[in-house]
């Protein structure tokens, strides 16, 4: 029997506010002493009152909008109740039946093919603490108690963990280009709960389903989708499909799940709204300016350098990583009279330094140091001195031409003296080139160029080498 495999992504993002998404304690907590960044709304004092910082708002319909979706008028907040150590309130502030926003989309390239995944919903939540279990005992942190976050629930579209993992991928771009998250996995900032079932080839009824809560890398929602995959697979063509719905987690040393529950149901939450947060009302002029806010996004940049400034897939993908990085490229493909080689310098010199964003480097220096190139001035090991220097320093790429002694000599006496020497001081390797071995005048030119310190410029010691070697 064939079988489809269907994946659906619960995607929960921290969103990069200054503060708490209800208090005024700060959003940044990483590395801090545990229970340093709280307060009495955030630790769950009795009589506490939430009120929505406006930039976790902001920031959430940026994400939404980005990824697709419509913003609703109208939503509210409902408290989604359970008891966990980590959670002071007993509750959870989030959005059930009226979130933020709906019906969105996102595109992602697999094997060179567009696929659309639906976005259900984006909603607004706030994080709980953290447990420390160590050796005496397990201790309770709430730094991060309170923290804004985004979930993203996938329309069950994705049919493959390689999908699923390069469409998570795509919404980190998305969250960064958009400056909604910063969704640095190794900061936990973004987490996965991935759902998969298979069901026999074009059926379109949906089997139940296994979650695979908390992942928190790409790797391992990749290899716990895969290991699932297998997993039923085998039931199936035991004739043995999974028969309830079921909750896992991920054991990344062993590489396996262990079951966690049976999965709990909405009902299990006793949902109801808010009481001590008034609903968010939208007016339609207000998400249009947030839309004209909205970016370019990582995808359509791609496709725009791929056709219009001819790049390879691969320079393509690089430089429509980042926001960053593909402002510094599209300013200086501006200037620069070609993109193209702009590209390849940036990709093979400033992204090679380590800590270019705080280097000293701008388009400018890119666009210099090409017209240098092509008026023959420099060669292109000098065009790679002078970016490493000007990272540094800062200084123009002309002065640093002449600073560091770079400028090509095409005196042609000289290069002619020089072509002669080296003739004179290998009559074995010419002989060669007579016979036929043509590819030794490249190790002649190398014996001109270092006589000339590297100044020399290559094509013209070449045309007066091939000369001579006429004769
Ligand atoms: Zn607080």
């Amino acid at each position: 029997m064939e079988l489809e495999t269907i994946i659906g992504l619960e995607i929960h993002a921290q969103l990069s506010t200054k503060s708490k998404m209800f208090c005024g304690c700060d959003n940044d907590a990483f590395g801090a002493e545990p229970n340093t960044r709280v307060c009495p709304v955030c630790m769950g004092f009795p009589g506490m009152l939430p009120v929505l910082n406006k930039e976790v708002l902001q920031k959430g319909i940026k994400g939404a909008i980005a990824l697709g979706c419509e913003i609703q008028p109208f939503s509210k907040f409902d408290r989604k109740n359970y008891f966990y150590p980590d959670l002071p309130n007993g509750f959870q502030i989030s959005q059930y039946d009226q979130p933020i926003s709906k019906n969105g989309k996102v595109e992602i390239q697999v094997d060179k093919k567009i696929i659309k995944i639906g976005i259900t919903r984006v909603h607004l939540e706030n994080d709980a603490g953290k447990l420390i279990h160590e050796k005496d005992g397990t201790f309770c942190d709430y730094n991060r108690s309170g923290t804004p976050l985004v979930e993203i629930v996938t329309e069950p579209d994705i049919r493959s963990a390689q999908q699923a993992q390069i469409l998570a991928k795509e919404i980190q771009k998305i969250l960064r280009f958009v400056d909604s998250s910063d969704a640095d996995m190794e900061k936990g900032m973004m987490r996965f709960d991935a759902s998969i079932s298979l069901r026999p080839k074009n059926e379109k009824k949906l089997y139940p389903r296994t979650e695979i809560k908390n992942l928190n890398s790409f790797a391992s929602l990749f290899k716990a989708l895969n290991y699932e995959q297998k997993k039923q697979k085998k039931l199936w063509e035991d004739n043995n499909p999974p028969k309830n719905d079921l909750t896992v987690g991920w054991l990344d040393n062993e590489e396996k799940t262990v079951l966690l529950r049976d999965k709990e149901s909405a009902m299990d939450y006793r949902y109801f709204p808010e009481p001590d947060l008034p609903p968010i009302i939208f007016d339609a002029e207000h998400i249009e300016k947030i839309k004209n806010e909205i970016p370019e996004l990582p995808l359509a940049k791609f496709h725009r350098y791929k056709k219009d400034l001819k790049l390879t897939e691969q320079e393509a993908l690089k430089l429509s990583e980042s926001l960053e990085l593909s402002n510094f490229f599209e300013k200086t493909a501006e200037i620069s009279t070609d993109p193209k080689k702009s590209a390849n310098l940036i990709l093979s010199i400033i992204l090679a330094y380590s800590d270019w964003r705080h280097s000293k480097i701008t388009p400018q220096h890119i666009a210099d140091v090409l017209d240098l190139q092509k008026d023959g001035k420099i060669s292109s090991t000098s065009t790679k001195q002078i970016l490493v220097s000007a990272m540094e320093n800062g200084k123009s790429a002309e002065d640093l031409m002449n600073e560091l002694g770079l400028e090509q000599k095409s005196n042609e006496d000289d290069l002619i003296k020089w072509a002669d020497e080296v003739l004179a001081e290998n009559p074995k390797v010419v002989e060669d080139y007579k016979s036929g071995k043509e590819k030794v005048v490249q190790f002649l030119m190398g014996q001109v160029m270092k006589k000339s310190r590297g100044s020399a410029n290559p094509p013209i010691v070449l045309k007066i080498l091939k000369e001579k070697l006429k004769k």
